[in-house]
């Protein structure tokens, strides 16, 4: 029988959750759904000094916005709990002791002064920084002396000299590695906690991870890690680093080049489905030209095989495209929940509105739907049915109400729109061509001047959009505001 595929995402819970760990979560949740096998969640928080459970918190709620939900691990529990890496603390000081006892590490006691002054000499010299191996054979005399001083030992893995070591790597192919390049490497530091490479190993192996999924910044880890592996006599994973994450201009993807945490995107409004099928194609490429998947869809399509070599850009364009794409399909009701705090931030709502309003609130949004890429968008595309003070554009739109026809038009205009009270489009074509008839005078000069007085502006959305949902009151408030902002006098 095949193994049971297991993979895992092992976020350090470090700061924003940045897009580029939300991609390989999904790679790892895709591959874990296609094989039908496990997604395990844990959490790297060795370092403490940068890791903090707020940060924790935020991955998970990212995570569950996207829909990625874990089969084991942190919160949901398993086979292998406790899937925090401060809580299995002794699981590490148990192997290092173990590897201590196989003279195949050691305890280091230069400070770090001492470290820093051998790099320096190390790259003055031109050569490549990397520990030489002073306390490799200290003798326990050696020892005893340092510890005497109050030194606290590191541990240092011992590295093997002159050998090859061979990544095998679904994405890159094999990936060799001299360890004459790897100096010993610290994997239990003087406080008592394990490194990164240390505790990655101790527990891909114990949650039986069968393939490790992760960012190519980690391909130069890789290495130490295998070394770990062949020591212990663990069976090595397989490996599979993702390409970076680069700019529009092929730089790496950095605050500069917009927002780079899910968080972001998520009260920008992005909707979760589009971020998940944007950040699928951003270094996956599907077999056909199709570019709108659900996650049903992605599951079906994707292969680790399709992961591409080469650099992902993060083409924001793309993302609005799919986002929009999305949101038209939204019905009115998810629409204005879309909308909600947005136009709560702007004022226009307090989130709270019922009955008629809320009706008229939806039909309001629903009039930018199609017009907008993401959430925040929405307000300025609505602004005009909220804001009832607003300036004539420019001095082309006061023109337009200067005009000695206009008294007239407006006139006959407000009178019509109180008769009919138009509800829908064609009532208030029915107005306007009373109101042609009435002033003898051809479209454009009755659209305009009502246009430029109840907006302030030339162009814009349908007015037989835009009347309903204004109402009579508010049209003849706007009315009269803009004409005498533009100096015409009228008596209605
Ligand atoms: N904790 C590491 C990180 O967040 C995980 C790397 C790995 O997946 O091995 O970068």
């Amino acid at each position: 029988m095949e193994k049971e595929v297991r993979v895992r995402f092992a976020p350090s819970p470090t700061g924003p959750f940045h897009i580029g760990g939300a991609r390989s979560a999904l790679f790892n949740y895709l591959l874990a759904k296609k094989s039908k096998g496990k997604l395990i969640l844990r959490i790297e928080d060795t370092d403490l000094e940068r890791s903090s459970r707020e940060s924790e918190e935020n991955i998970k709620a990212a995570l569950r916005w996207l829909g990625l939900d874990w089969d084991e691990g942190i919160d949901v529990g398993g086979p292998h709990a406790p899937y925090r890496q401060t809580e299995r603390l002794e699981l590490y000081r148990q192997y290092a002791q173990q590897l201590l006892a196989a003279g195949q590490a050691y305890y280091c006691y230069c400070t770090d002064e001492e470290l820093e002054a051998e790099r320096q000499s190390l790259l003055k010299e031109g050569k490549m920084p990397r520990y030489m191996g002073r306390c490799r054979d200290l003798s326990p005399e050696q020892q005893a002396a340092f510890e005497s001083e109050g030194r606290k030992p590191t541990i240092r893995f011992r590295v093997p000299e002159h050998q090859e070591i061979a990544v095998r790597d679904l994405v890159r192919g094999t990936v060799v590695f001299d360890s004459d390049n790897i100096g010993d490497f610290v994997i239990m530091k003087s406080d008592g906690l394990p490194t990164y490479n240390f505790a990655v190993v101790i527990d891909d192996h114990a949650m039986n991870i069968t393939h490790v999924i992760r960012a190519e910044e980690h391909l130069s880890n890789t290495p130490r890690q295998c070394l770990i592996y062949d020591a212990l006599n663990f069976p090595q994973p397989v490996f599979g680093h993702i390409s970076l994450i680069l700019g529009k201009d092929h730089t790496k993807m950095s605050k500069r080049h917009g927002a780079t945490s899910v968080d972001q995107y998520r009260r920008l409004g992005y909707l979760p489905e589009a971020i998940v099928n944007f950040l699928a194609l951003l270094g996956w490429a599907p077999p056909g030209e199709q570019e709108i998947f659900s996650k049903d869809e992605l599951i079906a399509a994707f292969s680790m095989d399709r992961v591409a070599k080469n650099p992902a850009v993060f083409d924001l364009d793309k993302l609005n495209w799919i986002d929009q794409h999305y949101i038209r399909r939204l019905s009115v009701e998810e629409f204005y929940e879309l909308a909600k705090p947005h136009l709560r931030e702007k004022g226009y709502i307090t989130g709270r509105e019922t009955g008629k309003e809320l009706e008229w609130l939806q039909r309001v949004t629903a009039t930018a739907q199609e017009h907008v890429a993401y959430g925040a968008q929405i307000p300025a595309a609505v602004s005009l049915y909220f804001e009832d003070e607003f300036p004539l554009e420019d001095e082309e739109a006061k023109a337009v109400l200067c005009d000695p026809a206009v008294p007239a038009v407006m006139e006959n205009f407000l009178r019509e729109l109180a008769k009919a009270e138009p509800e829908d489009a064609p009532s208030v074509k029915a107005v306007f061509k009373t109101v042609q008839k009435a002033t003898g005078l051809k479209g454009k000069a009755v659209f305009m001047p009502v246009r430029v007085a109840l907006t302030g502006k030339q162009h814009g959305p349908e007015l037989a959009a835009i009347i309903p949902l204004l109402g009579e009151k508010r049209c003849r408030k706007r009315i009269e505001a803009s004409l005498a902002k533009a100096g015409v006098k009228v008596n209605f």
